[in-house]
């Protein structure tokens, strides 16, 4: 740069000289001899600003290639290096390496950790592919690792897995143990095939999102059934779109029974969608796309007007709604919430609304902000799903809800391993010195009731004593009977 500088001085400078030299007397020699020094001088600092020039534009490419957090090469890099690559008819393998769980780090540390743990992981994957393998972030965090040349795609896969299985010894970020996790998809060319670089990468991405769905920690290599899959997915997000319009949902309820009487206490209401081609879709399938495209703001809408609308007339039992994180992190939820409240005349003690941890992970402030104004109207907050994911004693504390609803998951667990159990037990203890009502879910048969029962629960719901039911349904199971037991066996 100084270089650089002194050139186009003494270049400026020389000019400014050569110009008063001429004018002042071309014939004297002694003045010629000047002015050829002169000249010489000229071309030289030029030479030397053209060639600090050329210097700084290999700066700047080599800056354009390199990822500036971690110092490895980026995704221009990777389609640079296989465009200069492309030898015909020579195998080509692309992973796209993707962290699990980084989200969480994230929000439980913050950013300046979460830097620093990609910098730490990109250092030891770049480490691990040494000379066999390109690598490269992405973004965020996202990797990506090449393999060219004979028998890549068998190398990529070898090395894949080594990566998986070096990650599982945590990263020491100060005085934190962080373990990391990853999914990797993986997708290859002959390289007479025409398939670019950009495709090997979508390819790869669709098999590393197959492999987060397989459950994580998993090298998916890419199959052609993703796209078919994919296809199909847009396709039910076109047919959600009109779902509403067409009144293709139904509600249909499930019933919570006191542990003790086997009383009706609550339902839960639950959506189904039955498309107009006769084909029923469970939530599970279509939730989360209606997350994806902000479809579930309108129909978490319509979930909540058309339970207390139902669920009016059923004196004396409560209504359990379930509520996408999305719906909640939309600002503007407490005030539907609220119009629907008085719209409908729905009694705001007698409704719950059912969270799960993936919304309490994020900033307490804005989290304990929101569910205060869930409850100003009087409405109850439930934890629902316990057991299935990072949520621990720490968020009982950390948040209050007025229950507890223990996944079945944990239920099924604590039948088989006492480690389980003891959770189980232990949480459901801390829930009730919170005066939190504890919930059991999914509980099928009778030594499972027995069981949550003598954990501590004091409400069941499970296939033992009611699966999902209209409300119609509803409405004749609460009707006053001349004296029938409550409880019953599934009916559908
Ligand atoms: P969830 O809130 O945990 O609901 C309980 C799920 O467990 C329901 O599945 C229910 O049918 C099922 N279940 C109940 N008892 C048993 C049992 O004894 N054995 C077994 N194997 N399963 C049992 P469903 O209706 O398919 O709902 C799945 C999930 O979809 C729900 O899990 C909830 O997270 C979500 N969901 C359902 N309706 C809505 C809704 O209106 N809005 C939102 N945002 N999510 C909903
Ligand atoms: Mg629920
Ligand atoms: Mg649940």
């Amino acid at each position: 740069m100084i270089v650089g500088q002194a050139a186009v001085l003494s270049a400026i400078f020389a000019g400014v000289v050569a110009l008063a030299m001429i004018f002042s007397g071309w014939e004297n020699p002694a003045l010629r001899l000047t002015l050829a020094s002169l000249a010489a001088a000229y071309v030289l600092a030029m030479v030397l600003l053209v060639r600090s020039g050329l210097a700084g534009i290999g700066d700047l490419e080599v800056l354009g290639l390199t990822d500036s957090l971690s110092g490895v090469r980026n995704r221009r890099a990777l389609h640079l290096d296989f465009a200069r690559h492309a030898i015909e008819g020579e195998e080509r393998a692309l992973a796209l390496v993707d962290l699990d769980g980084f989200k969480l780090i994230n929000d439980y540390y913050g950013h300046a950790v979460g830097d620093r743990v990609i910098k730490a992981a990109a250092l030891r994957l770049s480490e691990l592919c040494g000379d066999e393998a390109h690598f490269y972030r992405l973004g965020g965090d996202e990797f990506a690792v090449a393999v060219m040349g004979p028998l890549a795609g068998n190398v990529l896969e070898g090395l894949c897995r080594r990566l998986l299985k070096d990650l599982a010894s945590p990263f020491q970020i100060d005085n934190r143990s962080i373990v990391l996790g990853a999914s990797i998809g993986l997708s290859r060319s002959t390289g007479s095939d025409g398939i670019s670089s950009s495709e090997l990468l979508r390819r790869s991405d669709m098999a590393m999102y197959a492999s987060k769905l397989g459950g994580k920690m998993r090298c998916t290599w890419y199959s052609q059934e993703f796209d078919r899959k994919r296809e199909v997915m847009r396709q039910v997000e076109a047919d959600l779109r009109l779902a509403l319009d067409k009144d293709e949902f139904r509600l249909l309820y499930q019933p919570l029974v006191d542990a003790q009487s086997g009383q009706i206490v609550a339902v839960e209401a639950l959506i189904r969608w039955e498309r107009g081609d006769g084909v029923r879709m469970g939530p599970n399938i279509f939730i989360p796309v209606a997350e994806e495209t902000g479809l579930i703001d309108p129909i978490g809408l319509w979930v909540l007007r058309k339970g207390c609308t139902d669920a009016l007339g059923w004196d004396g039992i409560k209504l359990s709604i379930n509520l996408s994180s999305a719906q909640l992190r939309n600002p503007e939820f407490p005030i539907l919430l609220g119009q629907i409240l008085d719209e409908t005349g729905f009694p705001p003690e007698r409704l719950e609304l059912e969270v799960t941890e993936t919304y309490l992970v994020g900033d307490h402030a804005t989290i304990s902000r929101s569910l205060d104004m869930i409850r100003q109207f009087g409405v109850g907050v439930v934890l629902d799903d316990f057991g299935t994911g990072y949520a621990s004693i720490g968020f009982l504390r950390k948040y209050r809800f007025e229950k507890l609803k223990i996944d079945r998951s944990l239920v099924l667990e604590a039948q088989q391993d006492e480690g389980s159990m003891a959770m189980m037990v232990s949480s459901i203890a801390v829930a009730r010195a919170m005066d939190m009502a504890v919930t059991a879910e999914g509980v099928e048969t009778e030594a499972q009731a027995d069981l949550v029962r003598t954990a501590g629960c004091d409400q069941i719901q499970g296939w033992l004593y009611y699966k999902a039911i209209s409300a119609d349904e509803i409405a004749q199971q609460l009707a006053p009977k001349p004296a029938r037991p409550a409880r019953r066996k599934a009916a559908s």
